[in-house]
């Protein structure tokens, strides 16, 4: 009882009320959610997620500063909010009946379905009866729980293991290791971090779309909060800034191939560290992150110093002789050469883009033109405004670049034909691999569960990081 009202201590300052405390510029804005890919985690030593991006645009709008507090579980996270330990719980939560009851939901920003996935090679459950007298495994305190109970009243064979863990990772890696048979995951975490796991794949849905929300403590004055919080989703669903964010965090994945990513995967053990020192000091060089020059490397060359093309271009980075000639390069066989020129080149293309193109949109139309050349991404950019879409965005202008091969379009432009759809496959391929490579990392990065769960009470969390915007 004692960290409870120490809890509403916190939350009220002096007064004993139990309320949120007035949306005031300069106050603190307590944040639970969890370390994962889809919600917060550390990139190097940068704060970033979607939840994250989320939270900080708000308290940017209301003059707020950020703490975050991170939660080692679901149940945890729940019986902080239940406690009043933040004012706002933000961590890809589903809604659900149970919950609402107990919390205030805001509106949804986000919907995922519950998937069924299962290890390819192993039995498929095609149907929702098919689960009966399988291993299922679930995060504990998921909402995946209350769908298998409701199940579980037409189905009565229907059992699962609950895992306590905050990220659904854990789950995946039980099925990737044959430990457990199937596992309940939101599609959006199973997109983003399938790339890990690639024999890993959906065998059905378990539930319609499901609104994703943050929650707040059922306390005085947290209805203004949800009013504030549903004013500012409803804003940037209206310039586009929510979708551009869940393109940045969710966008990529769903454009790769499974098979590319097995390849992928295994080189990674296999040749890259033989070259990641190599890479690391160049991308140092020239200031850029070595994980998109390795990824960069990986798509031209397979990380081959060797290779060569028929159409004459070779090494690590692929340059023509021409290119080699304009960058000073001697040797194009020479990995470190190869690797310099290819990232100056890159430097150079984002440096000519107009300056009013932002990142990662940037980044990306310097990689097409890293491919087809700034002239034919030029004539992309023209194609996709004539369509009324906005040559600034990567979405749009990814859209029109395969105008460039259609007879009834590549005449009207300056440059003419080109090969666009082989350049939207190549950011698309980067982009993959260059995701891949920073979820792998990401492993450094993940903040540790506290040694004993007996140290902590329940909603004690002294694990938060605190973060000051
Ligand atoms: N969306 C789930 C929930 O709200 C958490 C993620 C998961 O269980 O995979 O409980």
């Amino acid at each position: 009882m004692r960290w409870i009202m120490l809890a509403l201590l916190l939350l009220t300052g002096c007064d004993s009320s139990p309320e949120l405390p007035p949306l005031a510029a300069g106050s603190e804005l307590v944040v639970l959610t969890r370390n994962s890919p889809t919600t917060y985690y550390f990139d190097e030593d940068r704060p970033t997620g979607f939840e994250y991006e989320l939270i900080r645009a708000f308290a940017e709008r209301h003059d707020l500063r950020i703490r975050i507090k991170v939660a080692f579980t679901l149940e945890e996270l729940i019986n902080g909010l239940a406690v009043g330990e933040a004012h706002i719980a933000a961590a890809g939560l589903t809604r659900t009946s149970a919950r609402s009851d107990r919390f205030i939901a805001t509106q949804p920003y986000l919907t995922q379905e519950a998937l069924v996935i299962y290890k390819s090679g192993q039995r498929r459950p095609r149907r929702l009866a098919a689960l009966a007298g399988r291993d299922i495994v679930v995060l504990a305190g998921s909402s995946h729980i209350e769908l298998l109970k409701s199940l579980q009243a037409q189905h009565p064979r229907i059992r699962w293991r609950e895992i306590r863990a905050a990220d659904s990772l854990e789950l995946m890696e039980l099925v990737a290791a044959e430990k457990a048979e199937l596992a309940v995951i939101d599609s959006t975490e199973f997109q983003v971090q399938q790339r890990l796991y690639p024999r890993l794949v959906s065998a059905l849905s378990l539930s319609e779309p499901e609104d994703i929300v943050w929650y707040l403590p059922r306390l005085e004055g947290a209805e203004s909060w949800a009013d504030a919080i549903n004013q500012y989703f409803d804003d940037i669903d209206e310039t586009g800034e929510l979708k551009r964010l869940q393109q940045i965090h969710f966008g990529n994945v769903q454009y790769a191939t499974r098979i590319g990513s097995l390849t992928f995967q295994q080189a990674m053990r296999t040749t890259l560290p033989q070259w990641q020192s190599m890479i690391e000091a160049v991308a140092r060089e020239y200031q850029m992150d070595w994980r998109l020059l390795a990824a960069i490397a990986y798509q031209e060359s397979h990380w081959d110093p060797r290779a060569k093309s028929p159409t004459g271009v070779r090494g690590m980075m692929m340059i023509t002789q021409a290119t080699a000639r304009e960058l000073g390069i001697s040797n194009r066989m020479d990995p470190r050469q190869s690797l310099r020129g290819g990232a100056r080149f890159l430097k150079n293309l984002l440096r000519r883009l107009p300056t009013d193109i932002a990142e990662p949109d940037r980044t990306w139309m310097a990689l097409a033109a890293y491919n087809i050349g700034m002239g034919h991404l030029e004539d992309a950019r023209v194609l996709t405004e004539r369509a009324g879409l906005d040559p600034h965005l990567w979405e749009d202008v990814r859209q029109h670049l395969p105008d460039l091969q259609d007879p009834a379009v590549y005449p009207s432009v300056r440059f003419g034909f080109a090969r666009g759809q082989e350049a939207v496959t190549y950011v698309d391929n980067i982009r993959h691999y260059w995701s891949a490579l920073q979820l792998t990392g990401l492993d450094e990065y993940r903040l540790e569960p506290p040694i004993t769960a007996e140290s902590i009470l329940p909603g004690d969390m002294e694990n938060f990081i605190p973060l000051t915007l």
